[in-house]
């Protein structure tokens, strides 16, 4: 099977864009390093790319993805954890400033925790992964009347304020926070209307939402 053509084409079209405004970008990047101030803890959904959601240049993010965004707690137990290490490099190495955890709508992690849906293999690294919003859910408590959607739309942010949690019981990210040195951020992607909201200490609150307003208000297509 030879190498997707969509990629090929989609190359052709950074090399014609980006590549040709930030040429030199690339360049200093490449000798300096990079800086990044920011790191994104997001679910590997291909609708939710914290590059693409943040307008992020290159050099400008550190990007953690898994399935729904999640973060294990603390776990110094010599297994070959993904998460923590990335955690720790950009903590540790690069000293970012700031780490936003990004849920989004219509998760199909979160989806199939609350619907506790079949294995999809024995080895069902899935149905363990998302073990870790036990917590979430039952800080969100009994779906009781709740129509599904508004349940899984609690669960999806339950989860993002879980992995909050969960960073917190790292002790470089407790010790810096502390100090003032990095701040922890929760943050909502709405896929079908493109909102941002952010957590502003009691709510998913909406970020530039006039700006959002227009641009629904005059759709280009
Ligand atoms: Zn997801």
């Amino acid at each position: 099977m030879p190498f997707p053509q969509q990629l090929i084409d989609g190359y052709r079209a950074f090399l014609v864009s980006r590549l040709r405004h930030e040429q030199d970008r690339y360049q200093e990047l490449s000798q300096s390093g990079q800086s990044p101030q920011v790191m994104v803890v997001a679910c590997c959904d291909s609708r939710c790319s914290p590059e693409v959601i943040f307008d992020a240049r290159p050099g400008e993010l550190f990007v953690a993805r898994n399935i729904s965004g999640l973060v294990p707690p603390y776990t110094p137990d010599g297994a070959q954890r993904a998460v923590s290490a990335s955690l720790e490099f950009a903590v540790e190495a690069l000293k970012v400033k700031h780490i936003v955890v990004l849920g989004h709508a219509q998760c199909g992690g979160i989806r199939a925790f609350a619907e506790e849906a079949a294995p999809l293999s024995p080895g069902d690294f899935i149905g363990h992964w998302m073990a870790l919003i036990a917590p979430a859910a039952k800080a969100v408590g009994p779906r009781g009347d709740m129509p599904f959607d508004d349940y899984l739309t609690k669960l999806e942010q339950a989860s993002v304020m879980q992995t909050l949690a969960n960073l917190m019981t790292f002790p470089s990210v407790r010790l810096l926070t502390e100090r003032g040195k990095l701040a922890l951020h929760g943050a909502y992607f709405g896929v079908a209307t493109g909102q941002l909201s952010v957590w502003d200490g009691k709510q998913f609150a909406p970020v530039a939402a006039d700006e959002h307003a227009r641009v629904l208000a005059n759709p280009r297509f």
